[in-house]
C-alpha cells in the first residue's frame, strides 16, 4: 500500500509516511486506496482479542510492516491498559452503548494510538533507512502531551519534548506532565495560549535553518500529533472491535448498520470511523459532536468553514479548537481526490480564514455525517441527567457526544433505529471538579479531594495512574517565552 499527499504528487510507503509525519508540500498522507475487509475476515476477527484485531486492521494499511511484529507490538501496547481490554463496549440501554477508550496509562483515548506509535515510528525509520536520532516535538492542549510522553518514555533512539500553554491546560493535565518519568523526556510550559504555543513549535518544524543545524547534530524531527498516519491507523481498529463485540454478544447481526457519536476536536477520531466505513464496516451515521467551539457543526450543516469567530475556553478543553487539521483528509475524499482543490481551500483558509465546498460535496457530507454542539450548561446537565438515570458517570467531552447522540435519536427527521455507540474519550476522573459539580452540585477546588468525593458519589473505580500523581515528585517546572523554544530544544539535545 502506497500513501499520497492530499495536496500533490508525493507518493511514499507506509513506513515513510509515518517516519516523515507530514508530506513535503504541507499535505497529509492518505492511503492510495481504501483496503477492504471481507465478511470472512470479519468472521475470523470475531474470536480474536483486541490486540489481534488491531494488528489485522493495521496490516491492511501497513503491509510493508511484518505482521507478527505488528501483532507483538499491539499485544505489548494494549497490555498496559487496565482490566485487560483496551476498548470495552458497555451496554447502557436498548440500542445505546458506550465505547470506553480511557483505560490506558493516561486515561484518555489518545493512549490507543500513542502506546503503539513508538513501535510504528521506530520500525518506520528502520524500514525507510532513517539512521539519525529522532526528536519528537509536541505542542499540546493537554491530553496528547501526556499520552505521547508516556508512550515514548525510555524508547530507544528517540527523545521527546512537550510544550504546553502555561494558561491552557487543566490542573490534572499539568500535574500529569510535570511529574513525567523517563530519561529521554522534557516538558516545558510556554507563556501564552495554545495557538501561540503551537505556532512557535510549528516554526521549528518549518525552519530549514533549524533542521540543518539539528541534522548536523545527528537529529531529525518527527511529530506525534494526530496528522501522522501512525496516529490515525490504530484508531480505525476500535470501530471494528466495537462492531464485532456487538455481533458476538448477539446485539446485532453481521451486516446491520451501527451509528457512532464522537466528541470531536481535531477530527482525528471521527475520521478513523469514516475510514472504517470505507473499508466496509457497516457504519450508519457518524454523529460529529462539538462543544461551544462549534465550527464543525456549522461546516457540516452549511458547507462553509469559517474560523473568523471567537475562541472559547470550555470544560472540555481537548475540543477547544478552531482548525481541525484532519478535516483535510475528508475534504480530499469529498473532492473526488482532487489535490488541487484541497490545496486551494487550505490556502484560502490560511489567507482569508474561510472556505466553502461545492453543493455535491455538501450532499455527500450530509449523507455521511450529522452534527450538533453542546454548550457549557448542556454539558453539566447531560452528565447529571445521565448519572441520575443510569448511574453512569461520564467525562465532559463524552457528555458532548451523548448530548448530540440523544438529539439525533430523538429527532423525528433524523432517527434511524440503528444502535448508537457513543465514543467515551476520557475518564471522568481526569476532569474531577467539573464532573463532581455536574453530578452533585458541589464545587470542590482541590483535584484530589474532588477525585475522592467523586469516587464516593459514583462508586466508579479511580484509575491508579491518577491517584498516584499526588505523591510523585515534580520534575519539570520551567516556563519559557515562545521565542526561546528552539534554544531550549538545543539545550535538551546537547544534554547527555
Ligand atoms: C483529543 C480529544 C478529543 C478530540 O479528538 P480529535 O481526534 O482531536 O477529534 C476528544 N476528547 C478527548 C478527551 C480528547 O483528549
Amino acid at each position: 500500500m502506497k500513501f499520497i499527499s492530499t495536496r500533490g504528487g508525493e507518493c511514499v510507503t507506509g513506513a515513510q509516511a509515518i517516519a516523515q509525519g507530514i508530506a513535503k508540500d504541507g499535505g497529509l498522507f492518505v492511503p492510495e486506496t481504501f483496503p477492504s475487509v471481507s465478511e470472512k475476515e470479519m468472521e475470523d476477527m470475531l474470536t480474536m482479542n483486541y490486540a489481534e484485531r488491531a494488528a489485522c486492521v493495521l496490516h491492511k494499511y501497513l503491509d510493508d510492516y511484518d505482521f507478527d511484529g505488528l501483532k507483538a507490538a499491539c499485544e505489548k501496547a494494549y497490555s498496559k491498559f487496565e482490566e485487560g481490554d483496551a476498548a470495552p463496549l458497555v451496554k447502557i440501554d436498548d440500542s445505546l452503548y458506550m465505547l470506553e477508550l480511557f483505560h490506558g496509562p493516561t486515561c484518555a483515548f489518545k493512549d490507543l494510538a500513542l502506546t503503539l506509535l513508538p513501535y510504528l515510528l521506530r520500525e518506520g525509520c528502520n524500514l525507510s533507512g532513517v539512521k539519525e536520532q529522532v526528536l519528537i516535538l509536541v505542542a499540546t492542549s493537554g491530553d496528547t502531551g501526556k499520552a505521547a510522553l508516556e508512550g515514548f518514555k525510555d524508547a530507544e533512539g528517540v527523545k521527546i519534548m512537550v510544550f504546553y500553554p502555561s494558561e491552557g491546560v487543566s490542573k490534572m493535565q499539568k500535574l500529569q506532565m510535570a511529574t513525567q518519568e523517563g530519561k529521554n523526556v522534557n516538558v516545558l510550559a510556554v507563556r501564552g495560549n495554545f495557538d501561540e504555543c503551537q505556532s512557535a513549535v510549528k516554526k521549528i518544524f518549518t525552519s530549514e535553518e533549524c533542521k540543518e543545524e539539528l541534522k548536523s547534530k545527528g537529529v531529525v524531527l518527527s511529530s506525534a500529533n494526530s496528522i501522522n498516519f501512525g496516529r490515525l491507523a490504530p484508531q480505525i481498529a476500535y470501530y471494528f472491535s466495537a462492531y464485532l463485540d456487538l455481533v458476538s454478544s448477539e446485539q446485532i447481526k453481521m451486516g446491520d448498520a451501527v451509528d457512532f457519536a464522537v466528541p470531536t476536536g481535531n477530527f482525528g477520531n471521527i475520521l478513523a470511523a469514516y475510514y472504517a466505513k470505507r473499508m466496509g464496516l457497516p457504519v450508519g451515521k457518524l454523529i460529529c459532536a462539538s462543544n461551544k467551539n462549534n465550527i464543525l457543526t456549522d461546516f457540516i450543516r452549511t458547507g462553509t468553514y469559517d474560523k473568523r469567530r471567537e475562541f472559547y475556553k470550555t470544560m472540555s478543553p481537548s475540543m477547544d479548537i478552531l482548525i481541525s487539521s484532519n478535516l483535510e483528509r475528508l475534504l480530499f475524499e469529498l473532492s473526488g481526490r482532487e489535490p488541487k482543490r484541497v490545496k486551494m481551500r487550505m490556502d484560502k483558509l490560511a489567507a482569508e480564514g474561510v472556505y466553502e465546498i461545492y453543493d455535491e460535496e455538501r450532499e455527500e457530507l450530509e449523507k455521511l455525517f450529522w452534527a450538533d454542539f453542546c454548550g457549557e450548561d448542556e454539558t453539566v446537565e447531560t452528565i447529571y441527567e445521565f448519572f441520575e438515570e443510569y448511574q453512569y458517570p461520564m467525562d465532559t467531552h463524552t457528555a458532548c457526544a451523548m448530548y448530540a447522540a440523544a438529539n439525533y435519536m430523538a429527532g423525528e427527521e433524523t432517527k434511524d433505529g440503528n444502535p448508537m455507540v457513543v465514543v467515551s474519550t476520557a475518564s471522568p476522573y481526569k476532569f474531577p471538579q467539573d464532573v463532581m459539580y455536574a453530578v452533585t452540585g458541589n464545587d470542590i477546588k482541590d483535584s484530589f479531594k474532588a477525585i475522592k468525593h467523586l469516587n464516593i458519589a459514583t462508586a466508579m473505580k479511580v484509575p491508579a495512574s491518577l491517584s498516584k500523581l499526588r505523591d510523585k515528585p515534580i520534575r519539570f517546572k520551567e516556563t519559557a517565552d515562545k521565542d526561546k523554544l528552539y534554544a531550549k530544544v538545543l539545550e535538551f539535545i546537547d544534554k547527555k
